[in-house]
């Protein structure tokens, strides 16, 4: 009973990544891909053009359950360049879900994971095979500077970086998205980790190994709109804490600490006012108050350890990440 690796089996899709000669590309180019039809053939023009010069390589384009015209575009390019590789999720899994099945079918020696919208321009990735040429495991590509987005969203994402590196084992390199090259052995490490809630950065940064970075400019949207919105990138946050610290819990419990001495002194102020002023009925304000506020905590700290408790829930059920759909490999 004691295996370890029937709880952490990768799904079976994992073993067949070979294609059928045995033969695999250097590289492997792994896009996520949701409702993208409207850029995808541009990218792969750009991504062509930087990638034949590398050396054998093949893209997979992982259809993240598109509700548009996404899969007719990704057949399109294959059918016009063999080193293209289809695999369609059953449905909509999520960027992060989606990545990982890219990361799974992915047979090149090195992995490079990249947005299909064109925001991280496939023209730094020589750059990432330089540095994984000098001996580098992962290569991050880091963002110089966020164009196109609002202030608020720039804020947002800055306090986000600095919480998690306060209050996390694993320090999160700031403003570096899911765009990086992996060695063979971190995209082997990385598919151990099963975990529902996948919080990627989070993962990445977790197995370790030497790790460097690149620097580059990050480009507004090239077609399509951003599925992000504050709601998604909230849960995104919520989800790399409760995935990476149980800080929040502690807080939970120094908070309950807290409220519980500050209402022994407040019952220490009542008995003495009582003995000395005889029994007042005064004081019905400060009782909501004090009432009120000592729900509010308990429903807040109800509500964290909720958080945890939905994942632990999720995770004990040991379902496959995500299903097939569809999977064809690239042919040379
Ligand atoms: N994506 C995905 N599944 C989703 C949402 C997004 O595969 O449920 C892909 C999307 O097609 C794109 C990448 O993830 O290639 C990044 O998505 P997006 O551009 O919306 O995010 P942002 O660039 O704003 O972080
Ligand atoms: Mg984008």
């Amino acid at each position: 009973m004691n295996d370890p690796g029937a709880f952490r089996r990768p799904d079976a899709a994992a073993l067949t990544r070979m294609r059928s000669d045995g033969s695999h590309p250097e590289f492997s180019v792994v896009i996520p891909a949701f409702n993208e039809a409207s850029g995808l053939a541009d990218f792969h023009t750009r991504l062509r053009a930087v990638m034949d010069p590398l050396g054998s390589w093949e893209a997979i384009y992982v259809d993240d359950g598109s509700t548009d015209a996404t899969r007719a575009v990704i057949d399109a390019i294959r059918g016009t360049d063999g080193r293209a590789a289809v695999l369609a999720l059953s449905r909509n899994f999520g960027k992060e879900i989606a990545t990982t099945a890219g990361l799974d079918h992915a047979s090149g020696d090195a992995v490079i994971v990249i947005d299909a919208d064109l925001q991280d321009p496939p023209e730094v990735i020589p750059e990432l095979v330089a540095a994984w040429r000098q001996g580098f495991d992962m290569v991050n590509a880091q963002r110089r500077v966020r164009e196109g987005e609002t202030p608020l969203k720039r804020l947002t994402a800055k306090l986000f970086y600095r919480l998690m590196r306060h209050a996390g084992p694993v320090k999160l390199p700031t403003d570096t998205g899911d765009f990086r090259l992996m060695s063979r052995r971190v995209v082997d490490a990385i598919g151990q980790l099963r975990e529902r809630h996948r919080f990627m950065k989070g993962l990445f940064a977790w197995v370790g190994f030497p790790t460097t970075t690149v620097f580059f400019d990050r480009a507004p949207r090239h077609a399509g709109e951003t599925k992000w919105n504050y709601w998604r990138l909230w849960n995104l946050a919520l989800e790399g804490i409760t995935s990476f610290t149980v800080v929040p819990l502690k807080l939970a419990t120094y908070l309950g600490l807290i409220v519980a001495l500050i209402s022994v002194l407040y019952a220490a102020e009542v008995i003495v006012k009582t003995l000395i002023l005889g029994n007042t009925v005064a004081g019905y304000p400060s009782l909501m108050t004090v009432v009120l506020f000592l729900g509010g905590v308990q429903l807040v700290t109800l509500g964290v350890i909720g958080e945890y408790l939905g994942r632990i829930f999720n995770e004990t059920k040991y379902r496959p990440l995500y299903l097939v759909e569809r999977y064809e490999p690239s042919r040379e």
